[in-house]
């Protein structure tokens, strides 16, 4: 069903970010604090590093993070054109520390000793070895690399946003008259499901913006047909961006050799693109594949507690996990969803401590903005209540997520206005993550 929610209706709602979790009892000043460890500060682990600080009272939280700092991806298409400065989607965590008192560590995990309720970190002073009362792992996704000689340092695939992002924009920039720009849409479920079909865009326009005649860019997609928003981007790829745009689907990618920018899939061949910008399959990030996955590479969750069966002190939340929902499309893997997932798991976690069970009048909801010119962009919501799900005959085949409402741009409303909204939306996602 389209448009149940419009844009106006959903940037209202989604301002306010919230989940339905009513706010736990929070854990009383007298007992020994109980720590909670939380691996990643994306959008997911910042949300909920924040969240179990502000509900949860006394309990001490650690945030563990690979870098200084995240670089959201939400936004990085526009970084990729030159839009956008990388400053703009750098988000640090010193609000975090002075605001919310979670402290923060900067390094990788490495092991969980699940018997021990231990987390090793590598850092740059050797291993910490950090004991946890509730583990939560957000680590977003890891790739599967296809066969060949694939090197992410010569064709990016700009999926996790940093130095991946400047690489993508510095080749971007080198194009010339007549050059091809090759991109792939990984096999779902990946992150972001409208992502790569915006950046086709965004890459179009900027092609034609700068005067590039005759540069084309070869969208080579795993998937059978668009997986998000067909509508606004077919008229895109058709219509808008006619002419520049190459729509392959079914392109299973066989091989890939970076050095050469060439790429084989089951539809077509390039050799020798002038970018190419291979987004790989996808899978739990590295921490949380240590667990057990399902049969798409990531870890299957609770939806109540987002924790994993067997091992009660561990939750994952974010795009590494894998939700059960009712027509059987795996819950979209979004930072809006991740910062949703947060407050669920959160309120859990502290209900927990406080003997409480898990609140089941819970909803999530998801949202992205898709730039499709320099001065437009279509939008797409979704949201999920908890309750009985369905098989595809209508039966009741358990307890999950099921889809309510789905708010999508017709071509005809992909316009200024929603363009402008991007930016009101991510701002209130950044803030409410981090600030
Ligand atoms: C081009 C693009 C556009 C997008 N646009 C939108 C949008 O419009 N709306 C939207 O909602 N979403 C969007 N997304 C998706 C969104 O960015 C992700 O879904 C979201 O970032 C997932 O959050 P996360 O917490 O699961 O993981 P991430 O945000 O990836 O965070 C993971 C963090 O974990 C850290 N980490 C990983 N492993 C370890 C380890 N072992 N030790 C320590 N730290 C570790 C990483 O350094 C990172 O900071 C977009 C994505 C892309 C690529």
């Amino acid at each position: 069903m389209k448009n149940t929610l419009n844009r106006r209706q959903f940037l209202k709602l989604a301002s306010a970010m919230t989940a339905l979790a009513a706010v736990p009892r929070v854990v009383g000043a007298a007992t020994t604090a109980p720590r909670v460890v939380v691996v990643g500060g994306g959008f997911g682990g910042a949300t909920l590093a924040k969240y179990v600080r502000m509900w949860g009272g006394n309990v001490q939280v650690t945030l563990v993070d690979a870098n200084p700092n995240h670089v959201s991806c939400i936004l990085s298409n526009l970084v990729v054109t030159g839009a956008l400065p990388m400053s703009r989607i750098t988000l640090a965590f010193d609000s975090l520390k002075a605001n919310h008192g979670v402290t923060v560590m900067q390094g990788r995990a490495v092991a969980i000793d699940a018997a021990g309720n231990t987390l090793t970190v590598s850092t740059s002073s050797g291993n910490k070895v950090l004991p946890y009362d509730h583990l939560v792992l957000s680590p977003g996704i890891d790739f599967v690399p296809a066969a060949g000689n694939w090197s992410p340092n010569l064709t990016p695939h700009a999926w996790q946003a940093g130095p991946q992002t400047t690489l993508l924009k510095n080749q971007l920039a080198a194009m010339s008259s007549n050059d091809t720009f090759v991109m792939t849409v990984p096999k779902a479920p990946y992150r972001c499901p409208p992502g790569p079909y915006e950046r086709a865009c965004v890459v179009a326009d900027y092609l034609k913006r700068k005067g590039r005649t005759g540069a084309k860019v070869i969208v080579l997609d795993a998937n059978a047909s668009i997986t998000a928003e067909p509508e606004a981007f077919g008229h895109a790829f058709n219509v808008t961006h006619a002419g520049v745009i190459q729509y392959v689907p079914n392109a299973t990618v066989l091989s890939v050799d970076s050095s050469t920018r060439s790429i084989v899939t089951s539809a077509k061949t390039v050799n020798n693109a002038k970018v190419l910008n291979y987004i790989p399959n996808q899978r739990a990030g590295a921490i949380a594949a240590t667990l057990p996955l399902n049969s798409t590479g990531f870890v299957a969750v609770d939806p109540l507690t987002y924790g994993i069966a067997s091992y009660p002190n561990i939750h994952v939340i974010g795009d590494s996990c894998a939700v059960p929902s009712s027509d059987g499309k795996a819950v979209p893997k979004s930072g809006h969803m991740a910062n949703s997932e947060a407050k669920i798991c959160a309120d859990a976690i502290i209900r927990s401590f406080t003997g409480e069970a898990p609140d089941e009048d819970i909803a999530t909801s998801s949202a992205c903005f898709s730039p499709i010119t320099n001065k437009t962009s279509s939008w797409l919501s979704t949201n999920f209540i908890y309750g009985d799900i369905f098989d595809a005959s209508g039966n009741v085949k358990g307890k999950g997520m099921h889809r309510v409402d789905v708010g999508e741009a017709a071509a005809d409303m992909v316009d200024g206005d929603s363009y402008q909204d991007m930016f009101i939306w991510a701002d209130s996602m950044f803030a409410d993550s981090y600030i």
